[in-house]
C-alpha cells in the first residue's frame, strides 16, 4: 500500500483546513485527502441562499481549486480502516497506509427518517436550506407565499450550526414584514428540543423576534412525516413522558433533517456509542489511537459543530500531528470555541459565540459587537467578511485567525487538564 505522512478522510471544511495548517508547519509532509465529491461547499452560505441574499454559485468551488498545493487528492471514498496495520481501505478496495490519519467525514443528513420527506423535497412547499440544490428553492416560497401556514422544523441535538433552523424562519419573517403579509401568513416554529437556542445568554434577543414575526414557537414537537400533496406535516409532540401525534396542514415547510454520524464512522472502530469519532477534547486525539485525531462535525467533542468551531481545531490538530510524528508530547489544546451567527432580520445578526459548556466567549469587543444585542456590524461580517475568512483565511492557514492554546512543555502535560464539561 501506498503510504503518506498524513492521510485526512473528507475534504470539507476540517480536512482543507487541516491539510492546509500542516503544511504552513512542514511543507515536506506528504498528505493526501480522501474525498469523492468534485465540488466544495460553503455551507454556512446557504442560510443567505434561502433569505435571496447571496447566489447559490458563490458557495460553490471545484474541489480541485480548494485542495491546498503539494496534497494528492485521491478521489474516491473511504470504505473501512486497518488501525492495526494504519491503513485506510478505500472503496475500490486499495488501501493508504499513514503515520498520521485524521478523520473530518462531516455528518449524515438523514432525510429518509422522515417519512415521506425525500419524495417531495423541492415539490408542494416543502424545502430545506441543509441542501445546496434546496435553498433557492426556500426563497422562492418566501416570495410567493401571501398567505397561509408557514412551518420551520428542527431536529434532536446535536445538528451542524444549531441556529440554521430559526435563521431560516427570521429571513423568511423578515420578508413577509417587509411586505405587510405577518398576519396573513402564519408562522410556526416546530422544534424537537425544550429550549429556543442551548446558550440562555442569546435567549432573550431571540425571544423578541418570535414576538415581533408573531411566531407560535412549539417546543418538544419532532417531525416524523411527511404527505407533500396532502400539505400536511406529522408530528411527535412530547407531553411528559408521553407522546401524541398532530396533523398540521402548511402551505410553506422548510425542514431541518435529523442528523447522525456517518455510516463509515459508525462501523468503524473509531466512533463512540453513537459512532462519533471520539477524541479528546481538547487534544482532539483519538482517545484510543495516538496516531488519529479527529475534528468537524463528525468528532465527539461537545462543541456547536460549526466552521467556526473548525477554524479553531483545525490548527490545534496540525500542531500536534506535528508533535505526535516527532514524538514530542502533544501541547495544542481546543478550548470548544464554535459560534452561530443568527440572521434574526435582513441586515442584523445576533452573533452567539461561546466555548465549552455554553460559556459565552466574544472575539471582539462588545462595544464593537454586543452578541447579545442584534447588530449591523455583525451582519456585515457574514455577509462580507467570513466567506473570505472561509476560502482564504482558515483555507489558507493564517495563523492570526486561530493560534492554538500551547500547554507548557511537560510530557503528557493534556492528562492533567481537567474534564471539560459537556
Ligand atoms: P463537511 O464540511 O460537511 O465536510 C465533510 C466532507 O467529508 C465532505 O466533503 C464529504 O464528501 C466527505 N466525506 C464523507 N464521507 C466520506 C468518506 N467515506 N470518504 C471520504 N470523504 C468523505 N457553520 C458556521 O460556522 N457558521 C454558520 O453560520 C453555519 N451555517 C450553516 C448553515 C447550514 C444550512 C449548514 C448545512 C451548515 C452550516 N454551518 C455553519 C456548519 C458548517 O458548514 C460545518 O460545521 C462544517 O462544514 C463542518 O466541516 P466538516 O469538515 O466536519 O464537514
Amino acid at each position: 500500500a501506498a503510504r503518506h505522512d498524513v492521510v485526512i478522510v473528507g475534504g470539507g471544511a476540517g480536512g482543507i483546513s487541516t491539510a492546509a495548517s500542516l503544511l504552513k508547519r512542514n511543507p515536506k509532509l506528504d498528505i493526501a485527502i480522501v474525498e469523492p465529491r468534485a465540488e466544495h461547499y460553503y455551507q454556512p452560505g446557504w442560510t443567505l441562499v434561502g433569505g435571496g441574499v447571496f447566489n447559490r454559485a458563490e458557495t460553490m468551488r471545484p474541489m480541485a481549486e480548494v485542495m491546498p498545493a503539494g496534497v494528492k487528492w485521491v478521489r474516491t471514498a473511504a470504505a473501512a480502516f486497518a488501525p492495526e496495520k494504519s491503513q485506510v481501505v478505500l472503496e475500490d478496495g486499495t488501501r493508504l497506509g499513514y503515520r498520521a490519519l485524521v478523520l473530518s467525514p462531516g455528518l449524515h443528513l438523514d432525510w429518509d427518517a422522515i417519512d415521506g420527506l425525500r419524495e417531495t423535497l423541492g415539490a408542494n412547499g416543502v424545502t430545506s436550506n441543509y441542501m445546496f440544490d434546496l435553498a433557492p428553492y426556500t426563497w422562492e416560497l418566501t416570495q410567493g407565499l401571501r398567505s397561509g401556514r408557514a412551518i420551520f422544523t428542527q431536529p434532536p441535538m446535536p445538528i451542524k450550526c444549531a441556529g440554521a433552523p430559526q435563521k431560516a424562519m427570521y429571513l423568511s419573517a423578515d420578508h413577509w414584514t417587509r411586505e405587510g403579509r405577518i398576519g396573513d401568513v402564519q408562522i410556526e416554529f416546530c422544534n424537537a428540543g425544550g429550549v429556543l437556542f442551548g446558550v440562555a445568554d442569546y435567549v432573550p434577543a431571540l425571544m423578541e423576534y418570535i414576538r415581533k414575526y408573531e411566531v407560535r414557537l412549539g417546543l418538544n414537537e419532532r417531525l416524523v412525516a411527511v404527505d407533500g400533496p396532502a400539505r400536511t406535516a406529522t408530528f411527535a409532540v412530547k407531553d411528559g413522558d408521553a407522546e401524541h401525534m398532530v396533523e398540521k396542514p402548511f402551505d410553506m415547510l422548510h425542514v431541518t433533517p435529523p442528523q447522525r454520524p456517518t455510516d463509515l464512522m459508525r462501523a468503524s472502530p473509531f466512533g463512540d456509542a453513537a459512532g462519533w469519532v471520539e477524541v479528546n477534547h481538547q487534544t482532539l486525539q483519538h482517545v484510543r489511537y495516538g496516531d488519529v485525531f479527529g475534528l468537524g462535525d463528525g468528532c465527539s467533542a461537545p462543541n456547536a459543530k460549526t466552521a467556526a468551531a473548525v477554524r479553531k481545531q483545525a490548527p490545534v490538530v496540525a500542531e500536534n500531528i506535528v508533535a505526535m510524528l516527532k514524538g514530542e508530547a502533544l501541547r495544542a489544546v481546543y478550548d470548544g470555541y464554535g459560534s452561530c451567527p443568527l440572521t434574526v432580520e435582513r441586515g442584523r445578526i445576533v452573533l452567539a459565540e461561546f466555548l465549552y459548556g455554553g460559556k459565552v466567549q466574544p472575539s471582539l469587543p462588545t462595544w464593537l459587537i454586543d452578541g447579545r444585542r442584534p447588530s449591523r456590524l455583525a451582519w456585515l461580517l457574514k455577509e462580507r467578511m467570513l466567506p473570505w475568512l472561509y476560502w482564504n483565511g482558515m483555507f489558507k492557514a493564517r495563523e492570526w485567525l486561530a493560534r492554538p492554546t500551547l500547554l507548557p512543555m511537560t510530557p503528557k502535560a493534556h492528562e492533567a487538564l481537567p474534564a471539560c464539561e459537556t
